[in-house]
């Protein structure tokens, strides 16, 4: 079983319950999934000989599960307790020598997959806003995907319209389970649009933020998206339209403010990337071709990240072509 070091006692007490007494406990999973971990963890899985593999927690857990899972193919059980969603998909992202890369492959893809609520209580409410505005990213970039097709679309959007209702109450008490069901529901379907479609620019800038520079994932993705949304809107104006209703007009505006209402008020700079890091991370935007509905600029791109690393407000988009 793995788990991140904080939830041992939780990954502990499912083994009792779940009365699985030669279950070995490897509570040592990391944020991106460092390769270094999954090597310690595949060799206590060889060493016990262990036939399959539960994770407990979030992301960081659920990624070393999929990591061991691509090297053994041993089926998957997961019990997620945050909103990133990386339970529904077939994508690990690994990082190595300081950069992340990804791949899908079937046996990724987690066979089984628990949703109980009453695991996300103890989720801090600032993890957990952070982690819905994760998942929101995926929804929201899902609707602008070269891929997508009317079912993501529908998956989409309804996330986006559960988690931005859940949130806020989350917010305003952490207990509430109705606010935690609602959540965890927005947060399966964005994840299953993230397993569905192609997703771009956001994710992209973020991978990098996180892989390369370290930066929090939930925090990053929450920071960067109402620029990253700005960069698209002009580009993706059909396909985000159904969001300018909920987001009343100027969705990377509404963005920025549902953050500063959920009292995300840090930016890249309060998370140590600094002005100089900006080039670095511009040239690993660049450097792979992918799909995204604005074209790529070094400019504009330097311009987005220093508003991110200073909070700016999203202006206007600053990118008016299409391809
Ligand atoms: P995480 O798993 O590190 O969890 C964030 C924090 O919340 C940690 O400190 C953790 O200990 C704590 N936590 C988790 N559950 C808790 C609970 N119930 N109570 C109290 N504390 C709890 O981070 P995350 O944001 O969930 O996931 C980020 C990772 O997941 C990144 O590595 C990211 O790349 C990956 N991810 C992958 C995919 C994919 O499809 N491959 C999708 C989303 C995220």
């Amino acid at each position: 079983m793995v788990a991140s070091t904080e939830q041992s006692d939780t990954a502990r007490q499912f083994i009792d319950e779940a009365g699985l007494d030669n279950a070995v406990l490897h509570a040592q999973a990391r944020m991106h999934t460092p390769v270094v971990v999954t090597d310690a963890a595949h060799a206590e899985l060889d060493r016990h000989g262990c036939d399959g593999l539960v994770a407990i927690g979030g992301g960081s857990a659920i990624g070393l599960s999929k990591a061991l899972a691509a090297r053994t193919d041993l089926p998957q059980l997961i019990l997620p307790t945050t909103y990133a969603g990386s339970e529904m998909t077939d994508i690990l992202g690994e990082t190595d020598d300081g950069e992340k890369r990804t791949r899908r492959s079937p046996s990724i893809q987690p066979e089984t997959v628990i949703y109980d609520v009453e695991l996300t209580l103890s989720l801090p409410v600032a993890i957990s806003v952070r982690s819905g505005i994760n998942a929101i990213a995926h929804a929201v970039e899902g609707l602008y995907a070269h891929d997508a097709n009317p079912v993501s679309t529908v998956m989409g959007l309804e996330a986006i319209r559960l988690l931005k209702t859940a949130l806020p109450a989350i917010a305003n008490d952490r207990n509430d389970l109705s606010a935690r069901s609602q959540a965890f529901l927005g947060s399966h379907l964005a994840a299953g649009v993230l397993g569905m479609v192609s997703m771009s620019l956001h994710h992209k800038l973020c991978h990098i933020l996180g892989g390369t520079f370290d930066l929090p994932h939930a925090a990053v993705h929450s920071i960067m998206l109402p620029y990253t949304i700005a960069y698209n809107s002009n580009a993706a104006r059909a396909a985000l339209a159904p969001l300018e209703n909920v987001f009343a007009g100027d969705i990377a505006r509404g963005l920025f403010d549902l953050n500063r209402s959920l009292e995300i008020n840090e930016t890249l700079a309060d998370l140590n990337m600094r002005e100089v890091d900006i080039d670095q991370a511009v040239r690993m935007a660049l450097a792979n071709p992918y799909s995204n509905p604005a074209e790529l600029e070094a400019s504009a791109l330097r311009t987005l990240f220093k508003m991110a690393v200073n909070g700016e407000p999203p202006g206007p988009s600053s990118k008016a072509s299409s391809h």
